[in-house]
């Protein structure tokens, strides 16, 4: 099932390169042949959050055009415009969405019926949709978004307020509090984000800053274009009091940090490195996969987390350059080699930890062995060492300490039993192979064993699947 959906996954990016630009012939077609289609699925079947992503088309972009109120009972409002193409004949099709209020919805420039039901908006439009063909859907909507409950007790998912407007951290699910989407990781698109503030607010979101026009009763509209496929839980969008700060990556991409005031000092020393954490990146992963960089600094003492949404990673509260390199491990492990099923996470979580030792251990303050052996000093009888880290089996398993810490121990053991040279190899020869692509973890030991020309599995039985505490460090 899963390798069925990376096919799918493969061959829409292959059909929206080729076609891209070109549809008229398409269209056409769609539009003089009466055609009879079924609803997509309202859900892609992940095995921990079957009900989210929707099936049936394949979202290529997000035109995002909000206003922001953070004092208003509508603290957001606006369009969204979704440029989709159908992967089977459509007679209607789902998008997930949180709560707020739709107001209308059109498909193709005609008004198409909806409806709710928990998290699915059902949007049935008035002639069925070609397969192949390329259609827009605008979404008119307003409300107070309401964040999620995070799957770690306290935490938080999606639009989270902060005492000058708000931010979004949309892992797993949050991105459906604030605009519809195809919620899954199977359907990234590249977004355009214009939001309208009041006047000494900013609104910021990713990829690159286009600029900003005042717009009606002093309000401010800035704008953003995001031209990378991202995933829905890495595009975010924040509303505060920010300044921006811009600056060049060494091989020339653009960086924008938004920093709340109230962090403007403590953050210099970690924003100062955003460059070099690239650069050491790229030389360790291989090319940077985006086209933006920087990071929000957002003032929510409250929040412990952060996140890596799509080249300007957002932050509670100033982070360590150590917390820095981890978001940005994950532009190569997570945005953009992608895991295909959530119990995989995995693929994220192991990577961007064991990448925030090794960037310790280039800046000299703890090695990757320190940091080992620091975790494998956690006593066998804790329950740190009880859930599978390769496969967690809920939701609450997912962003747990044993996906992160013995995660990172098996690439610690598989870099051991390589060497440097080796790891550093398959590391850029699995972002390449995956570059913009789902995988699951058995490509990634087949990987490890093929280039290697050792039997790594082992490591992974032991380390990765293995249950307890292993008895050698
Ligand atoms: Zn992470």
């Amino acid at each position: 099932m899963l390798e069925r959906r990376e096919l799918l996954i493969s061959m829409a990016v292959v059909a929206v390169v080729t076609t891209s630009g070109c549809s008229p012939l398409a269209a056409d077609a769609a539009a003089q042949a009466p055609v009879r289609g079924t609803p997509g699925s309202a859900g892609v079947g992940d095995s921990i959050f079957p009900g989210a992503g929707n099936g049936g088309y394949d979202v290529a972009h997000y035109a995002l055009d909000l206003t922001v109120e953070p004092k208003s009972r509508a603290a957001l409002s606006g369009t969204s415009t979704i440029t989709a193409k159908a992967t089977q004949n459509l007679s209607r099709f789902n998008l997930d969405l949180s709560r707020l209020t739709v107001e209308r919805v059109e498909v193709d420039g005609t008004t198409a019926k909806f409806s709710r039901k928990g998290n699915e908006l059902t949007i049935t439009p008035s002639n069925p949709i070609a397969k192949g063909a390329k259609f827009a859907t605008v979404i008119t909507y307003h409300g107070t978004p309401k964040v999620l409950p995070g799957l770690i007790g306290g935490s938080q998912d999606g639009w989270i307020k902060t005492d000058d407007g708000a931010f979004v951290m949309g892992e797993p699910l949050g991105a459906m509090t604030w605009h519809p989407v195809n919620n899954t990781v199977h359907d990234p698109a590249t977004y355009d984000v214009a939001v309208t503030v009041p006047a000494g607010l900013t609104g910021v979101s990713n990829g690159r800053y286009v600029g900003k026009e005042s717009a009606d009763f002093g309000r401010n509209t800035f704008r953003w274009s995001n031209r990378t496929q991202t995933i829905p839980y890495a595009a975010t969008l924040a509303v505060g009091k920010f300044t921006l700060e811009t600056g060049k990556t060494k091989a020339g991409v653009p960086i924008v940090n938004a920093v709340d005031p109230r962090h403007h000092a403590s953050s210099r020393k970690a924003l100062e490195e955003i460059p070099a954490i690239i650069a050491w990146g790229e030389k360790l992963f291989g090319p940077y996969p985006v086209d933006s960089a920087g990071a929000i600094i957002d003032h929510a003492p409250k929040i412990g987390a952060a996140l890596e949404t799509i080249g300007r990673p957002v932050y509670g509260k100033t982070p360590t350059s150590t917390v820095m390199a981890h978001e940005y491990a994950h532009q190569w492990f997570g945005n953009s080699v992608r895991f295909s099923d959530w119990s995989q996470i995995w693929l994220n979580e192991g990577f961007a930890t064991y990448a925030m030792w090794m960037w310790d251990e280039e800046r000299g303050r703890a090695t990757t062995q320190e940091w080992f052996d620091g975790v494998y000093r956690v006593p066998a009888e804790d329950k740190f060492w009880a859930p599978v880290p390769g496969k967690p089996a809920t939701g609450k398993e997912l962003f747990g300490d044993p996906v992160y810490y013995r995660g990172a121990m098996v690439l610690h053991k598989v870099r051991q039993a390589v060497g440097d040279k080796v790891f550093s190899k398959i590391l850029k020869a699995w972002t390449a192979e995956h570059r913009n692509r789902t995988a699951v973890i058995e490509q990634f030991i087949s990987l490890t064993e093929k280039m290697s020309g050792k039997p790594t599995r082992k490591i992974f039985d032991v380390w990765l699947f293995g249950k307890g505490k292993p008895k050698k460090p």
